[in-house]
């Protein structure tokens, strides 16, 4: 359904679409920042790679490394004249291990579905894509684990495990262009954090390549080993600056038997909290998301994307998904809260989805979101966590600082069950006095309340500038420190992660 929807944009005949072919290079958009003093490709370096990987695995046409120098979003764009397609461990370390040695930066890309300008290269770096370490390598049904190449694409693997009862225990919008390890590389939240915890707690084992080459092994598939530090989670969330993912263990739930949608409109965002909080309460362990989105937001996916919401006009809007072993039982649980929630007054409307294909329509108005906000123009994409007693504050802030600036939309959806945010506001094109009104007064107003400034996307390029805001002084000290002793030319994903200064 999600897949290649950035072909799909681009392949659009829609003349509104047709804008975001042109996408200003990045160099020329911060024209401050400097390209760092790494070696230029040569002729030699591209024999080399075709050396090590064939020649059908050195991209350096202009046409066909242009998909991989542009991100997502269409906001920011690279100059690379080569990618790298390696096809195992082996190949990535020796081309690491090369690009080490000539001092040649690397840009490491998965699916490409990054929302923070990581996934591709700021000036010329080379390119190294997982697209083709695509190989599930072990399906364990004794203790429910997978080992996968970390090119693997996230629905494939999803979907290879539903032969076996399993799941992987991540869900998101871009799942069928995201790889497993561009997942684990920015560790992705996704739709059910809630339920099944973040990355940090379901990725057992990493192999990862270093910037020199090394290949260090940690690819554990046990549940318990406290053996020294756990180096794999320094990987977790490193967005490709500490070295290249090339292989991931995961532990698996089981499937749920049982699967029902709830969608649900409200007047306002205090029935919002209050439904997430009865739904902790009373439908406890079979909880499995718990999702929101505002008038604005559904407007925008169903005007820009053509989709019917089956529910009328309407403040707010929430997803509230169950997932267990037991129909009658999950059913009843489910039904019993809604029939409470109508009752008093907190729900206005509602209807639960049973069927898949019921419920893949309703997903479609939450997860095609940020799909519809490009066909707007300009994203100006934001990703928080908050305190739910001022989650929804944000936007309304926000609404009244832009005042009567011509903006296109300023709105809020996302994963509510997990304190996230995804704050946006567009514009027909980049404009710069929007974003002074936005940046840096989004981010302290969000320290404000001791959030986060990125929840889920990183940090990557755009936003690698303002760590500060949530984290200290030393903290950000002790990340340089690591980013030295792992990566001492800095090759790997340079401008991306951690601030200029
Ligand atoms: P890429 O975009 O290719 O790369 C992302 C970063 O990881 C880059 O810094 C890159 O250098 C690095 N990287 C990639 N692969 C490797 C590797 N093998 N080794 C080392 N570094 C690597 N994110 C969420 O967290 N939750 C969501 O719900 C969510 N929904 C989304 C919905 C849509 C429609 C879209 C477009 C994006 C969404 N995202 C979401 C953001 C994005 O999909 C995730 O960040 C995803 O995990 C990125 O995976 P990728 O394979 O596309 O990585």
């Amino acid at each position: 359904m999600q897949r290649n929807i950035l072909t799909r944009l681009l392949s659009s005949p829609c003349p509104r679409l047709q804008r975001y072919k042109s996408v200003s290079l990045t160099s020329e958009q911060y024209p401050n920042l400097k390209r760092g003093d790494f070696a230029r490709l040569q002729d030699s370096d591209v024999q080399t790679f075709t050396r090590i990987l064939g020649s059908g695995n050195v991209l350096t046409q202009p046409d066909d490394v242009e998909g991989y120098n542009t991100d997502w979003l269409r906001t920011v764009r690279g100059q690379t004249r080569c990618v790298l397609k390696p096809k195992d461990t082996e190949q990535v370390s020796e081309i690491l291990s090369y690009c080490n040695e000539r001092r040649i930066a690397v840009c490491p890309q998965g699916g490409n579905t990054g929302l923070v300008g990581g996934s591709v290269p700021v000036f010329d770096e080379v390119v190294l894509s997982t697209s083709q370490m695509n190989k599930i390598l072990n399906i364990d049904l004794d203790s429910s684990t997978v080992v996968a190449q970390s090119g693997v694409v996230l629905e494939a693997l999803d979907t290879e495990l539903s032969q076996y009862g399993l799941m992987v225990p991540i869900d998101l919008g871009a799942k069928g262009s995201c790889h497993i390890g561009g997942n684990v590389a920015t560790n992705a939240g996704g739709l059910r954090l809630l339920r099944y915890g973040s990355l940090h707690g379901s990725v057992l084992g990493i192999e990862a390549v270093m910037a020199d080459g090394q290949v260090l092994d940690c690819l554990n598939t046990l549940k318990k080993d406290n053996t020294g530090y756990d180096l794999k989670q320094l990987f977790i969330g490193s967005e490709g600056t500490l070295g290249v993912i090339t292989k991931v263990a995961l532990a698996l739930p089981p499937r749920p038997k049982s699967i029902n949608l709830a969608y649900l409109s409200l007047k306002s965002f205090a029935d919002v909290a209050t439904v997430f909080r009865r739904s902790r309460a009373d439908l406890g362990e079979i909880l499995s998301s718990c999702e929101f989105i505002d008038k604005e937001c559904m407007k925008c996916v169903t005007e820009n994307l053509n989709l019917s919401n089956p529910l009328g006009q309407s403040e707010f809007y929430m997803l509230i998904e169950t997932s267990g072993s037991n129909p009658t039982h999950d059913e009843e649980k489910l039904n019993n809260f809604l029939e409470n929630m109508l009752a008093e007054e907190i729900v206005s409307d509602g209807t639960v989805a049973t069927a898949p294909s019921k419920q893949k329509e309703i997903w479609q108005l939450r997860e095609r979101i940020a799909e519809s906000l490009l066909v707007d123009g300009y994203c100006y994409k934001y990703d928080i966590s908050l305190p739910l007693s001022v989650f929804y504050q944000a936007v309304l802030d926000m609404r009244q600082r832009l005042g009567d600036r011509v903006v296109t939309r300023c709105g809020g959806f996302g994963h509510l069950g997990d304190g996230n945010l995804h704050l946006n506001i567009t514009t027909p094109n980049y404009d710069q006095e929007v974003m002074d009104l936005i940046e840096p007064f989004l981010y302290e107003w969000t320290s404000k309340y001791r959030g986060s400034i990125s929840a889920e996307h990183g940090l990557g390029f755009k936003k690698r500038n303002f760590i500060g805001f949530s984290k200290s002084a030393p903290a950000v000290m002790l990340m340089k420190k690591i980013k030295q002793e792992m990566d001492p030319h800095g090759i790997l994903n340079p401008y991306k992660v951690l601030p200029d200064f």
